[in-house]
């Protein structure tokens, strides 16, 4: 084996063989097929990454497929949110496609199906029929109505489509083997009644097709040649094929249904369903709340684009299903971040620093680097004056040896400005420091050149000019599971997982250079994180997200 042929997922070798056997390579289409009853999840990136990916890297066509079968679960809301996800995550898809366009099609071939003995229509209720299923280990019984003549199914058939009967009343089955050991082909269902107005068709329908039916079909009439989807499909693909071989006419575009594992991230859920209770129950604002798992939710928190495609690339695809830590996501956030955020000062816990030697009212603006990973440096202004706001842990009246913050009788040189001494602390009458005393060293400044500038001092703290200082809000966030698999104990609802404390609200003190910030810039908090602005930031109310901080927590687990 070739290197080349060595990196190859799985998934990669399955095309390449079809290749290698005389599949040509135009005929290569994938598709990303979601259901729009949620918004997508950190999940579907990894199957919208493979998909998208393997048209990339073969230059095929990938057709963005809702799977809209259920107008009970769906919505255009959800569509459209879809849509914009995947294309934030930066793919364009070749069509634009909903198993809805075929519902006719569908229904033709249910009818010759009908017409060929392969399926009929069964009126019992659903407790009965799922009795009748069997287990694994005993066979199903036939139903009474299996042996229906085909002019009474037909009939019946069209009398479900035209409305005349209410949900429930009759179902139309495939007719299969009822003692077939895979228990998904005991004569599955194909057809639902079901009267409800679909976001597309509206009331043209109201029988709709089961996954099972419509999805194989819709890859056969979409030329899909590979149609990937997660582990527990695998039991159904010998169904898709079933399905398949009673419409299928050409064989060279057959599709072919191949698995890969679910992947499951530690902390919190990945599930449309169990996300809608996050947000129905009131766990979290709305499906894009900054700590949802949601692709939205992500990109709100200020997640890239490109650290999602990093973080499923990193992972690629498995055979098995595991939990991947949350610390790998925020990894490839924060090296992204380190890239690109500029960096700026914010005090988020003030206590206030007083520079009693510098001159009453007067104000300087000092040059700050915006970003030193940047090729050309390049450089803003940030006002010093006598009165600034420190972060409080950053000061302890009496520290060991340890401590490289300010401590009264040490130098500490302030970021981007002076070097400073502690001199002494103000309190109120019960013991808490209300205002530090310190002196500053004139000839400090850093970048000035001179002797002292070059002083080298314990530690450096950031700071911002009280008076000149912006005030915004700052929602600081936890995981919001305090279990790492919240989903993992059948027994337990994962709603009893939920972190209480997953958000605080500070009031936060920034640089002026954030006063024109918009919605969706990112920066570091030197020291602190890396934050972004919310969409719920209004002129001279802005609004930051904590994305992450800047400790690297990954790197440590990787080199124990
Ligand atoms: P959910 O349970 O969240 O609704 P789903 O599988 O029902 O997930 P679909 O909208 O049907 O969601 O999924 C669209 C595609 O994304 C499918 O091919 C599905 O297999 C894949 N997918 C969904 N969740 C994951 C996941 N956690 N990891 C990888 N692929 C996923
Ligand atoms: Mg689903």
């Amino acid at each position: 084996m070739s290197t080349k042929e060595k990196s190859l997922n799985f998934i990669e070798q399955i095309i390449e063989e079809d290749l290698k056997n005389g599949l040509p390579t135009e005929k290569l289409h994938f598709r990303f097929p979601p259901e729009p009853n949620g918004y997508l999840h950190i999940g579907h990136a990894s199957s919208i990454c493979l998909n998208f990916g393997l048209g990339l890297k073969y230059n095929a066509p990938v057709n963005l497929r809702f799977d809209d079968t259920n107008p009970s679960k769906e919505e255009q809301e959800f569509v459209d949110a879809i849509k914009q996800d995947v294309e934030w995550l930066g793919y364009k898809w070749a069509n634009e496609v909903y198993a809805s366009d075929y519902f006719q099609q569908l229904y033709d071939w249910a009818i010759q199906m009908i017409k060929d003995g392969k399926a009929y229509v069964d009126s019992q209720t659903s407790e009965v029929m799922a009795q009748q299923k069997g287990t694994p280990s005993t066979v199903g019984v036939d139903s009474p109505y299996r042996n229906r003549s085909i002019e009474e199914n037909l009939d019946l058939f069209e009398r479900m489509k035209n409305g005349e009967f209410e949900e429930g009343a009759h179902i139309l089955r495939a007719k299969i083997d009822m003692s077939h050991k895979n228990m998904l082909m005991r004569d599955p269902i194909m057809y639902r009644i079901i009267k409800k107005a679909h976001h597309r068709t509206k009331d043209a329908w109201c029988i709709y097709p089961m996954y099972d039916w419509a999805h194989g079909e819709s890859d056969y009439i979409e030329s899909i040649s590979h149609s990937f989807c997660t582990l527990e499909f695998l039991p159904h693909r010998e169904l898709y094929d079933w399905f398949l071989d009673q419409v299928v006419t050409e064989d060279n575009i057959r599709p072919k249904q191949r698995e890969f594992a679910r992947r499951n991230l530690s902390h919190t859920v990945v599930s449309k369903r169990k996300l809608a209770r996050l947000v129905s129950e009131g766990h979290v604002t709305a499906w894009d709340d900054p700590r949802m798992s949601t692709i939205s939710g992500l990109r709100r928190r200020g997640y890239t684009a490109a650290s999602i495609r990093n973080y499923a690339d990193t992972i690629g695809i498995a055979k098995r299903d595991n939990l991947i830590d949350v610390s790998l996501l925020e990894f490839c956030i924060r090296e992204d971040l380190n890239k690109i955020a500029p960096r700026v000062m914010a005090v988020l816990d003030p206590v206030k620093l007083v520079i009693t030697n510098y001159p009453e009212g007067q104000e300087e603006w000092l040059d700050a680097e915006n970003n030193p990973e940047e090729e050309v440096m390049t450089y803003r202004k940030v006002p010093f004056s006598k009165e600034l706001y420190i972060e409080r842990e950053d000061f302890k009246e009496e520290a060991n040896s340890k401590f490289f913050r300010l401590t009264l009788g040490k130098e500490v040189r302030l970021k981007n400005a002076y070097i400073i001494k502690g001199e002494s602390v103000v309190k109120d009458e019960h013991g808490n420091i209300t205002e530090i005393h310190a002196t500053y060293d004139a000839d400090s400044r850093s970048g000035s050149g001179s002797e002292a500038s070059k002083r080298k001092v314990k530690g450096t703290i950031h700071w911002v000019s009280a008076a000149h200082a912006v005030e915004a809000e700052v929602r600081i966030y936890d995981r919001l599971f305090v279990d790492e698999n919240p989903d993992g104990n059948k027994e337990v609802d994962f709603l009893e997982f939920v972190n209480p404390n997953s958000l605080e609200i500070v009031k936060g003190y920034l640089e002026p250079s954030l006063s024109t910030a918009k919605e969706g810039d990112k920066f570091q908090f030197q020291r602190m994180g890396y934050f972004c602005v919310d969409k719920d930031s209004k002129p001279n109310q802005l609004v930051f997200n904590k994305t992450v901080g800047l400790r690297d927590t990954w790197a440590k687990v990787e080199q124990k």
